[in-house]
């Protein structure tokens, strides 16, 4: 067979196999979204050799936990709502869900200014609308008029223990709006926020716990809504948050 068809029918092959992936946890996924991720994915490897964003590397496991696994919660997202993400790195959960609910507005919060480059880059080779990276902390970006209870979803996965992320991320919501918390096995993390939750203005309102094909790893997702302002004073800053959590 010719070189071209040959790697136009593995191309082919490999991207029914990872469709699969999808459709087995019950997501819908286009062939143009399919593409998006193969792309995304291309773009993640190239700069991983430098800025070193992920210790996982191997095709199906970036697909599994890395894409699926930011996928499980879209449906917890209002329709045309603002997201704002908290420690974004390699662009998890935000840029899988941008993929897949191209309605969605998305502000990406990280720190590392390589990161940063990393994630205006996949805007822009990805070309996707409505979504800002920020470059620096959630603790100073919460304080910031522009940016306190001005969104209507705050996500984050694999930031900091809920009680701390509770601090960084709740603050950004308006009254009504959800934090949608990405995280392993969550049962101790949970209880030990429960005061967090309460001193900052939310309620604590699903958890869903479901697993990845890959070694049946658990996951849950929690769903805590803003049911009343957050006091000025949190974030409290100085990194407050993470060495003495509410
Ligand atoms: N969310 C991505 C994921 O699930 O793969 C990245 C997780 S990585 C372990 C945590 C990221 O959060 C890092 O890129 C780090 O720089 C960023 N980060 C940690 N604390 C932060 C803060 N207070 N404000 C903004 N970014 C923060």
């Amino acid at each position: 067979m010719d070189k071209f068809l040959l790697k136009l029918f593995l191309t082919y092959v490999n991207i029914v196999n990872m469709k699969d992936l999808f459709i087995e946890k019950g997501v819908l996924i286009n062939d143009a979204q399919l593409e998006k991720f193969e792309k995304y994915r291309e773009i993640l490897l190239f700069y991983n050799e430098r800025f070193n964003i992920t210790t996982i590397t191997e095709k199906k496991e970036v697909y599994v936990k890395h894409f699926l696994d930011s996928c499980l919660c879209s449906d917890l997202f209002m329709d045309n709502s603002n997201v704002i993400e908290i420690g974004s790195g390699g662009g998890f959960p935000s840029v899988p869900l941008k993929i897949m609910r191209d309605d969605l507005s998305f502000t990406l919060v990280e720190s590392t200014g390589k990161k940063c480059t990393f994630l205006k880059e996949v805007v822009k080779e990805l070309d996707l609308k409505n979504v800002d990276v920020l470059n620096g902390r959630a603790e100073d970006f919460g304080k910031d008029k522009r940016y306190r209870e001005k969104f209507d979803h705050v996500t984050a996965r694999a930031v900091a223990k809920l009680n701390t992320l509770c601090e960084y991320c709740i603050p950004f919501l308006k009254v009504k709006g959800s934090f949608i918390a990405l995280k392993a096995n969550a049962e101790e993390e949970i209880k030990e926020a429960q005061n967090a939750i309460a001193v900052l203005g939310g309620k604590i309102s699903l958890i869903k716990e479901y697993s990845l094909s890959l070694e049946d790893a658990k996951r849950t997702v929690i769903k805590i809504e803003k049911i009343k302002n957050t006091p000025s004073q949190y974030p409290r800053g100085n990194g407050k948050e993470r060495k003495q959590p509410l």
